[in-house]
């Protein structure tokens, strides 16, 4: 039997949430892990989970599942011994016998208060016959090479060497749900990402302007979301928007500069809708402060005014340099650097204001026949598509009931 102990971390800090959080993390766990279930038992106390493996060859896969669940700290291979003096020195010896030459060192935690010798002896003792019975092992306790962990429970006592650091975070889904404004390019998906980390599932809106944007760069979007799906573990709506109407009447705003700043009014206007309908909590923008003339306070302050939902912009403090770092740990890089024809690359103006104000944009869409295209584009210019079965699908029945 192969077992890994998987430690919740921050979660163990949700005080009477926690229940709630490590049910959650468990359920997320499972979902990815699906495939293997004939071969996986779980056993969970409330600091770390461990899961038994029936079968040793499924043990890298399953690690490498693991190491992209939010919400897991750490984990380790371990081995699980009785709680006796016997079986603890038998096993810790085996585990020195497999370590190369070097220094290690043995670190005891009795939680177990009934086992009835104490850490500090025990330590003692382990390291002693590891010394007595090997020839190429030295103690270091400063430095080691390895450090060999022994932490005895009331369950059994369990013995472990490695340590494998995970993504850390809250279990996706335990935040609530979300609705992501997901372009083709590098800042949004890290965004979502980012916002999963912190334990919201998220469901996604794509803006696209036939024939001026492509099938192309649909495709491109597409393939970040597949990308993603991989942090994520519940169902989610991927709602592509036909924004080619409203972009046209936006070309007779007077005020050429407040052009970016009001078609943003127009995304946020429309995301709250399908918030609404969707029973989705917030919006997660890849706005970062200051990065483009468009993302200013006075530009955020103009756009948030038109929202009734927060807009959460997890980028908003990055540089472009650190978001580039969390694309390509992600690999959603590789894929947002690909070409891509932008809703508003022939749209945008020359100077583009960086400080605008609420009542001019306001102003300048009171001219317009704003309101009427937007419920016609929610009604009719929006293709929805699930997840299911690892790819995208148009959900189609429904589609004209609900609106
Ligand atoms: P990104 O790299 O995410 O495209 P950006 O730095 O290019 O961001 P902008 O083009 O100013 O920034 O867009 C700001 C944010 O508006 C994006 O991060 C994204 O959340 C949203 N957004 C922009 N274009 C679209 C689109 N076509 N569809 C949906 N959301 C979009
Ligand atoms: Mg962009």
């Amino acid at each position: 039997m192969t077992n890994i102990l998987i430690r919740y971390g921050e979660l163990t800090l949700k005080g009477q949430n926690k229940s709630i959080f490590i049910s959650r993390l468990i359920r997320n766990i499972k979902f990815k892990l699906h495939s293997y279930k004939d071969y996986l038992t779980y056993k969970k106390d409330t600091k770390s989970l461990v899961l038994e493996l029936s079968n040793k060859e499924i043990l890298d896969d399953v690690v490498n599942v693991l190491k992209n669940i939010f919400g897991i700290y750490s984990i380790s291979i371990i081995e699980l011994v009785n709680n006796d003096e016997t079986s603890i020195l038998n096993k810790t010896l085996e585990i020195a016998n497999s370590i190369p030459e070097g220094t290690f060192k043995v670190e005891v935690k009795r939680l177990e208060k009934s086992f009835k010798i104490g850490s500090q002896d025990l330590k003692i003792k382990i390291a002693s016959n590891i010394l007595i019975n090997t020839k190429h092992l030295k103690v270091d306790v400063k430095n080691p090479d390895v450090q060999i962990n022994v932490v005895v429970k009331n369950q059994g006592t369990q013995i472990f060497t490695n340590r494998i650091q995970c993504l850390k975070g809250l279990p996706v889904g335990s935040s609530g749900r979300a609705l992501s404004l997901i372009s083709g390019g590098i800042d949004s998906p890290v965004a979502s990402y980012l916002a999963m980390k912190r334990g919201l599932t998220t469901s996604f809106i794509h803006f696209v302007t036939p024939p001026h944007t492509s099938e192309k760069s649909l495709e491109k979007v597409f393939n970040l979301i597949k990308t993603l799906q991989k942090f994520d573990t519940s169902d989610f709506e991927f709602f592509v928007c036909d924004f080619s109407d409203i972009l046209t009447e936006l070309m007779h705003i007077k005020e050429e500069s407040y052009r970016i700043t009001i078609m943003r009014r127009m995304f946020i206007k429309i995301a709250n809708s399908l918030c609404t309908k969707f029973n989705l909590k917030c919006l997660i923008t890849g706005e970062s402060l200051g990065q483009v003339a468009s993302q200013t306070i006075e530009s955020i302050n103009v756009i948030n005014s038109v929202s009734n939902l927060p807009i959460i912009r997890p980028l908003i403090t990055m540089d472009k340099e650190e978001i580039i770092h969390i694309s390509k740990i992600i690999k959603t890089y590789e894929i947002s650097i690909l070409p891509f024809d932008d809703v508003c690359s022939m749209y945008v103006p020359k100077n583009p204001v960086t400080k605008p104000k609420i009542f001019i944009a306001e102003k300048q869409e009171e001219n317009l026949l704003l309101e009427e295209l937007i419920t016609h584009t929610i009604n009719k210019k929006i293709k929805i598509y699930i997840w299911k079965d690892g790819e995208l699908v148009e959900k189609q029945e429904k589609k004209d009931k609900e609106y």
